[in-house]
Parts: structure tokens; C-alpha cells; sequence
């Protein structure tokens, strides 16, 4: 909210010759002089242009939000503004981070006009170290405007060089020399040359965005990506499980970085994640979870009810689990019809295939299951392993050397979801 003890009045009747006078001596006169600007113009002086030109923009409103992935900076202001002649009039009109333990600043993102040809505002970005303001470059902002005292500009954390941790916030409006002598920076001597919205940095607690689903952008029945980029997609079934403990398969998945699918079997979350921690744990470090059916039946020899019930129990099962409403479908043994493939697209699922399968749940050894990985990966491959449904350790130690090696080979490791361009939702 607004701070009525730095909100400039609208009306009021400028005195350049006391100004300089306020910002050296402190905030208590500034109070006074605000004071007695308001009688004056409560006691009918005329409204001035001049009045507002002596005055940083006045802030209405302001707020900071997280949106899933990004955070979202809303700002209302007394009166119409351009972004674009911000700078000209010698004005800021900013929004300072800060850390939320020790308050100190970290950067201010700035409004600007638009880039050559274009028509949205700019954000732009500068780190502050130690009370000193760096450099400011433009950011990937979102900027729109519902009329011309608003403007909302969505971003990541990233964007502005933190991550998803709790940050401390506020607007800055000023006005710098010559109407006012205050430097036009982001830690302004306090005056009245600058107000701050809120008057105290407020907490955000940003956290880390939390998928809620996936949108396929195309509902059918796929067996490897696009082959024009070098990814492939490590995807694993039947878990979760217990030997190894699904843990394992995540963890070291997440040592090298490298993110997976894993399709659940339904009985098998009752059994081995009842309270999904395991399941957060994969979505947290960027796996992504399918659905393999309830009960790992042949999923083509069952009615179309059957199916129906199959694929949605365990949809149901891993959103109670996780919050996440998944949407890729892997038939158990790759068993399907076209009834499962409809099925399974009226319930908002693609149906995974695979093109590369080393056959590991037949425990041939560890070596055999690396060699046929990596004997069968091309670009867009969608590679079939197991993480339960029998002992699983040869898969979990075939993975280091299928990681290596196709790291050595020049391959990103995606989701099948990253592969196929579905886009994730946030909460
Ligand atoms: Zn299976």
C-alpha cells in the first residue's frame, strides 16, 4: 500500500526554492512542507501542471507475485505515464530486490520505452552490489498495459540473477536534479524526491514453481521425438518400486543432471510412495511422471471402460500424490488398439511408444544393457528401461556409463514432455 507520509499530493503548489533545502535536512521537514502544501491546496490554490512536474510519479498501487514460473510486478499509478519519457523528464520509476535476511539490495529493475520498432516497454535490469548500481540491460520481460496509469511486467527470477528463494520488494519512484537534487539512483537519500511502495521492502516467498499439468500439443500415439535435435528421452516403467528404491533411480538421475519420465504403475504407489514424497521428489528436480496404468494389464485386451478406469485411477492416484495431472500415457507391454489410443486422447494423454529397448527387465547384465542403449540412440530417441517390476540394480548401474557416453556423443537428455514441445503448467 501507499505510504501517505512520502505520497507526494497531487495538487500540490511547487516551491523549487525550498526543495534543495528538504533533501539535505531529512524527512521530518519534508513532512512539514508536504503538510503545509496540502493546506494550501486544500485551501483552494489552483491545480498547476507544474505542480506534478516537481513531484516523482505518484504510485497508487503496487504489488510483486509469483505466477508458476514467473513473477509478476503489477503497478497503478496516480496518473497516466509513458514509460518512454521516464528518462526525459529525469525520472525512475523502479522496482527494487532485496535479499530477504539482511534487506540489502541486489537490483532494481527500471521502466523504459520501447526498442527501436517496438511497441512494448522495456524492463530493464542492473545488479546492485554493495549499494552500488551496475550496468542495466533490457530483461525477457512481458510487459502489458490495461490503460495508461497501469503497467504489468512478468519475468523469471532468473532474469533478474536469482533463483526461486524469498526476496524482499519495493517500488521507487523518483525525480532527479535539476527539479530535484536527489541522484536518480536506486538508493536515493530519502527526500521527497523519491516515495517508496510499499514505505517498507515487503517479503515475497518465492518458491519453486510446482507443475500442475501438461498440455499436449498433439494427442496420439508417438515412438520417438523430432530428429532434428540431439535429444533423447531416458523413460522408465513400471515403478514405483523398491529394489533399488525408486530414491536411487532419482538421485542419481540428478548427480548427472539428467532429467527422466518415469511411468507409474498404480498398485505401485499405494505400495512403495503412498505419501508421493518420492513423486515430488522427481517433479522438484525436473523428472517428469506418466501414467502406465492400475494394474499393468494388457490394456488392449480390456473393454474401453476398462481402459478408461485403468488410466484414470492412476492419473488420480499421482495427482493426490504430487498435485500434477500428467499427461503422457504408456500402454504396459506397448500393447495397443486403436479404442486404448482414443481412450487414453479423451482423457487428455499422448500414448508413448519407445524406439530404443534394451530389453533390461530380462536381466541380460549391466554391459548388454548399456551397448544396446547405445547402439539404438539417435537423435529424438525415446529409450524404454525399467525401474521396478523385478530387480532393477543392472539398469541403475548401466546408467552412468549411457549418461557419459551419450553426453560424449553431443546428447541433451530431455523429458518426453520437453521433447515433444508440451507445454507444462505451474501452480
Ligand atoms: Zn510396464
Amino acid at each position: 500500500m501507499i505510504n501517505p507520509g512520502s505520497r507526494p499530493p497531487r495538487r500540490a503548489t511547487p516551491r523549487p526554492s525550498v526543495l534543495p533545502v528538504v533533501v539535505s535536512v531529512g524527512t521530518m521537514i519534508v513532512a512539514l512542507v508536504l503538510l503545509v502544501a496540502h493546506i494550501a491546496s486544500a485551501a483552494g490554490a489552483s491545480s498547476q501542471p507544474a505542480a506534478a512536474k516537481s513531484q516523482p510519479l505518484a504510485v497508487q498501487s503496487a504489488s510483486l507475485t509469483q505466477n508458476g514460473q514467473q513473477l509478476v510486478w503489477q503497478l497503478k499509478m496516480a496518473q497516466p505515464f509513458s514509460p518512454g519519457a521516464l528518462a526525459r523528464d529525469r525520472r525512475t520509476l523502479c522496482l527494487l530486490i532485496a535479499r530477504s535476511d539482511s534487506g540489502a539490495p541486489t537490483g532494481q529493475l527500471c521502466l523504459a520505452g520501447p526498442r527501436d520498432g517496438q511497441h512494448a516497454p522495456q524492463v530493464l535490469y542492473a545488479p546492485i552490489s554493495k549499494g552500488v548500481t551496475g550496468r542495466a540491460s533490457a530483461i525477457a520481460a512481458t510487459v502489458t498495459r490495461a490503460s495508461n496509469s497501469d503497467l504489468t511486467a512478468s519475468f523469471t527470477p532468473s532474469a533478474i540473477g536469482v533463483s526461486y528463494q524469498p526476496l524482499r520488494w519495493q517500488v521507487i519512484s523518483t525525480l532527479g536534479a535539476p527539479a530535484c537534487s536527489a541522484p536518480a539512483t536506486g538508493l536515493p537519500p530519502a527526500g521527497s524526491c523519491q516515495t517508496l511502495s510499499p514505505a517498507r521492502a515487503t517479503l515475497l516467498n518465492v518458491r519453486t514453481p510446482q507443475p500442475s499439468g501438461c498440455v499436449p500439443t498433439k494427442r496420439g500415439y508417438v515412438s520417438a521425438g523430432p530428429t532434428n535435435a540431439r535429444q533423447v528421452a531416458l523413460t522408465f516403467d513400471d515403478g514405483p518400486g523398491g529394489s533399488p528404491p525408486t530414491m536411487d533411480f532419482v538421485n542419481l538421475l540428478a548427480r548427472y543432471n539428467v532429467p527422466a519420465t518415469f511411468f507409474e504403475v498404480g498398485n505401485q504407489i499405494n505400495q512403495y510412495d503412498p505419501t508421493g514424497k518420492v513423486q515430488r521428489a522427481m517433479l522438484a528436480d525436473g523428472d517428469m511422471i506418466g501414467d502406465h496404468s492400475w494394474s499393468h494389464a494388457d490394456l488392449a485386451k480390456l473393454t474401453a471402460s476398462a481402459q478408461r478406469s485403468q488410466i484414470a485411477m492412476t492419473a488420480a492416484a499421482i495427482k493426490k500424490a504430487t498435485g500434477f495431472q500428467p499427461c503422457l500415457f504408456r500402454a504396459p507391454y506397448g500393447s495397443v488398439n486403436s479404442s486404448l489410443i482414443n481412450v487414453a486422447s479423451s482423457l487428455g494423454f499422448s500414448t508413448i511408444q519407445w524406439d530404443v529397448d534394451p530389453r533390461d527387465w530380462s536381466l541380460p547384465g549391466t554391459n548388454a544393457i548399456v551397448s544396446r542403449v547405445l547402439a539404438g540412440v539417435r537423435p529424438g530417441s525415446i529409450v524404454l528401461q525399467h525401474f521396478a517390476g523385478g530387480p532393477r540394480y543392472q539398469t541403475l548401474n548401466a546408467l552412468p556409463t549411457e549418461i557419459k557416453t551419450l553426453k560424449a556423443r553431443g546428447y541433451k537428455f530431455v523429458t518426453v514432455t520437453q521433447m515433444l514441445g508440451y507445454k507444462l503448467t505451474y501452480r
